[in-house]
């Protein structure tokens, strides 16, 4: 039978991690668009779990007034600002894209500026808390990589199933087969999971594993 929850010894070991308070339990979640990221992120949330949103911390550094936001015009010109004032995500997209010199000066003023706010959310939770990250790219970045994360929990669906889901909610299966296409494999998702959840079936039968990685997550951060 198939096992849908996996403990491994994988993906352990010292990262590069700005320090944080070390009785918090650092966990990062992960999985393709589609494959119930977000629900896995809300049911550990239910339990208990302190949840720091990837996208929402890159949306947050970046808005009017914040250091980067500043930097960001300063480099690139007000040419990467909509009409309300707010950065214009894809219009600074298209600035760098192509452009390594532009890129890497982009990520030097958001990298930097997204873990000090990981780091800072970290740090508001309980002192014994345990902290999921959810964060879709976690395998294709390198700079999301290289903090220690104690356990990575990988959410899994079947392909057909993940664009079902993602077209009742007004994402094209085309648009939805491309994206998927520019993100990490299963496999290399696999590579760094200390556990899988397999999202192919009920929402019941989600909850049923949720349960079991809550379960193994609370024992692990009492013994820390
Ligand atoms: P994205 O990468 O696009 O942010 P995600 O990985 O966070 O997606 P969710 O938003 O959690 O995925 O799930 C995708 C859709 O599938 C949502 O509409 C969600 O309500 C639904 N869904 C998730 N799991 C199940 C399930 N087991 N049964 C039925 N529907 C589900």
């Amino acid at each position: 039978m198939k096992q849908t929850v996996e403990q491994s010894g994988a993906n352990r070991g010292p990262g590069r991690f700005v320090p944080y308070d070390p009785a918090v339990l650092l966990v990062a979640l992960t999985g393709g668009i589609g494959s119930g990221k977000s629900t896995v992120a809300a049911l550990l949330e239910a339990r208990g779990a302190v949840v720091v949103d990837a996208d929402a911390v890159a949306r947050d550094v970046v808005e009017p007034g914040k250091p980067a936001f500043e930097r960001i015009v300063e480099r690139f010109g007000t040419g990467v600002l909509a009409a309300d004032g707010t950065l214009d995500r894809p219009a600074l997209g298209r600035v760098v894209f192509g452009d390594e010199a532009a890129r890497k000066d982009l990520e030097g003023i958001t990298h930097p500026a997204i873990n000090e706010e990981f780091v800072r959310r970290i740090a508001g939770s309980p002192a014994d808390g345990i902290v999921v990250c959810d964060i879709p790219l976690l395998v294709e970045s390198q700079q999301a990589a290289a903090r220690n994360y104690g356990d990575v929990i990988v959410v899994e669906a079947p392909l057909e199933v993940r664009l079902d889901r993602l077209e009742s909610r007004g994402v094209p299966r085309d648009d939805a087969r491309a994206r998927m296409k520019a993100q990490a494999t299963d496999e290399e998702r696999r590579a760094v999971a200390t556990f899988v959840i397999d999202n192919g079936g009920t929402l019941a039968e989600l909850e049923r594993q949720v349960d079991e990685v809550w379960a193994a997550l609370r024992e692990k951060a009492a013994k820390q």
